[in-house]
C-alpha cells in the first residue's frame, strides 16, 4: 500500500518537473514541482495499551478520533500532501515502529497525538513537546506514564538500550541528544500551542523539550501534543464530542498548514522570489518568544503549588537575595510580601515601553541576569491573586511571585504563613 502510494507520488513528481520544464520553454505558468509535503499523524497509544483513562472514556479512542479528522483535514484541503498513520485502527503499535513509519516515508513533519492524565483532577490544558531533556522535573510523571508503553513490547530492553521509563538514571543520555530538526520542532510546536489557545480556547501550557521515546528516533520535525486532560472532567467531556474534536484536529490541521507555508515562503525566499526576509525574521520571533516563555514557565513551575506536578525530583529552588533598584521601603525580616511579574528582559525597559502597554507603577527587580518587571509589592495572597487577574488580561504571562524579607521564596512556602 505504502510502496504503491510512493509509486504514485514519484511518477506524479517526475510528470510535474516534465511539465514545470515544458512550461519555461513554453513560458506558461509555473507548476509546482516539489515533493508533496509528507506528514505522518501518530495517534498515541491502542490495541492493548489504552493510554490515560477518564471517567468516561480512555485515551487511545480520542487520540484515533482526533489524529483521523487531522488527517482528513490535511487530505481534503491541502494540495500537493501525502498523509501517513501510524495506525488508523485500534491496534497497538512499538514507539520504534512509530518513528520508523514516519522515516521510512520521508515525511516532512510527524505528529504524536496524546491526551494527558493526572491523578487531581484539577489541571487543565494543553502542552506540545519537542524532543529534548528537561529543564525541570515538573513533566516528570508524564513522560515517564508516556514512555512506560514500552514495557508491553517485546524485547523492549534489547530495542531501546535498556532504557527504563521509570528510572530518572536512565534519561541521562538524553542530556547528549540533538537534533538538526530542533528549530523547526520549535516552531511547529509554537503553531500547534497558538492555535489551540487562540481558535480552541484552550489553556496553553506552552512548550516544553521532554525526553519522550516517540520523539527519539525520528529524523524530521517531530512534536508530541497533549491535546487537554482526560483526569479534567470538564476537559474529558470536551474531548469526547465530536465538536470537541473538530476544534482541536481543526487547530492542529491549521498549525500544519502555516508551518508548510513558513517553510515554502522562506523557499521562495532562497529562490529570490520574494526579496522580503520576514519568514525568517518571524521564525526567529517566535524562538525567541518560546525561549522566553519557557524561561518563565520554568519559574512559575518552581514557585506555584498548583501546577507543579507531586511526586516530582524538583527540589525546593534556592532563594535568591534581589536587588531593587528603585524601592521605597526595605521589607521587615521575615516579611511575606507577593508581587505580580509581568514581563523580564535582558535590558532596562524605560518606563514609556510599549512593553508595559501603559501601565505605570512597575519596579525592575535584577535577579539571575534579567530586569523582572514586578508590580509593588501586596501583603496577601488574595489580594495577589486579585491583582494577577487584573493584570492577566494585558500580560498573559503573568505570576505571582513571593518574597519572605525580601528574599525571593516558593509561592507555596509563603502561602502557607
Ligand atoms: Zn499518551
Amino acid at each position: 500500500m505504502a510502496f504503491q502510494e510512493e509509486e504514485i507520488s514519484l511518477s506524479l513528481y517526475s510528470s510535474c518537473f516534465l511539465l514545470s520544464l515544458i512550461s519555461k520553454d513554453f513560458a506558461l505558468i509555473p507548476i509546482r514541482s516539489r515533493k508533496p509535503f509528507v506528514v505522518t499523524i501518530d495517534p498515541g497509544h491502542g490495541g492493548k495499551d489504552p493510554g490515560a483513562t477518564g471517567k468516561k472514556t480512555v485515551e487511545k479512542k480520542l487520540t484515533l478520533a482526533i489524529g483521523l479528522k487531522v488527517g482528513h483535514y490535511i487530505e481534503s484541503m491541502m494540495d500537493n500532501v501525502k498523509v501517513v498513520y501510524t495506525r488508523s485502527t485500534d491496534v497497538f503499535i512499538p514507539l520504534d515502529e512509530r518513528a520508523n513509519i514516519a522515516n521510512q516515508n520521508r515525511s516532512d513533519l510527524f505528529i504524536s497525538i496524546h491526551v494527558d492524565g493526572f491523578k487531581s483532577s484539577t489541571p487543565k490544558g494543553t502542552s506540545s513537546f519537542v524532543m529534548g531533556t528537561s529543564k525541570t522535573s515538573v513533566n516528570f510523571d508524564l513522560v515517564k506514564r508516556e514512555n512506560r508503553v514500552i514495557t508491553l513490547e517485546d524485547n523492549y530492553q534489547e530495542k531501546y538500550e535498556n532504557f527504563d521509563p521509570n528510572d530518572p538514571a536512565s534519561y541521562i543520555k538524553f542530556n547528549l541528544y540533538q537534533s538538526v530538526n530542533l528549530k523547526q520542532s520549535l516552531l511547529f510546536a509554537t503553531l500547534v500551542q497558538d492555535e489551540l489557545r487562540v481558535k480552541a480556547q484552550r489553556v496553553d501550557r506552552g512548550v516544553s523539550q521532554e525526553p519522550f521515546m516517540v520523539l527519539w528516533r525520528t529524523t524530521m520535525p517531530s512534536v508530541l501534543v497533549e491535546t487537554g486532560f482526560i483526569s479534567n472532567p470538564q476537559e474529558e467531556e470536551f474531548l469526547i464530542t465530536e465538536n470537541g474534536q473538530n476544534i482541536i484536529a481543526t487547530s492542529i490541521f491549521t498549525a500544519i498548514r502555516k508551518y508548510r507555508q513558513d517553510l515554502d515562503d522562506s523557499d521562495e525566499d532562497k529562490a529570490g522570489i520574494s526579496t522580503a526576509r520576514q519568514s525568517d525574521s518571524f521564525a526567529q520571533e517566535r524562538l525567541n518568544r518560546i525561549i522566553e516563555a519557557e524561561r518563565i514557565r520554568t519559574e512559575q513551575f518552581q514557585t506555584e503549588k498548583d501546577t507543579a506536578r507531586p511526586g516530582s525530583l524538583e527540589s525546593k529552588g534556592t532563594p535568591v537575595k534581589v536587588n531593587v533598584e528603585n524601592k521605597n521601603s526595605t521589607p521587615k525580616a521575615g516579611e511575606i510580601e507577593f508581587r505580580i511579574q509581568i514581563l523580564a528582559s535582558t535590558r532596562p525597559l524605560a518606563p514609556s515601553a510599549p512593553d508595559f502597554k501603559g501601565r505605570k507603577g512597575f519596579e525592575a527587580i535584577k535577579l539571575d541576569g534579567y530586569y523582572k518587571y514586578m508590580t509593588r509589592p501586596v501583603k496577601t495572597y488574595p489580594e495577589a491573586l486579585a491583582l494577577r487577574k487584573e493584570l492577566s488580561t494585558l500580560f498573559k504571562g503573568a505570576f505571582i511571585v513571593a518574597f519572605k524579607g525580601g528574599i525571593r521564596v516558593p509561592l507555596n512556602e509563603a502561602v502557607g504563613e
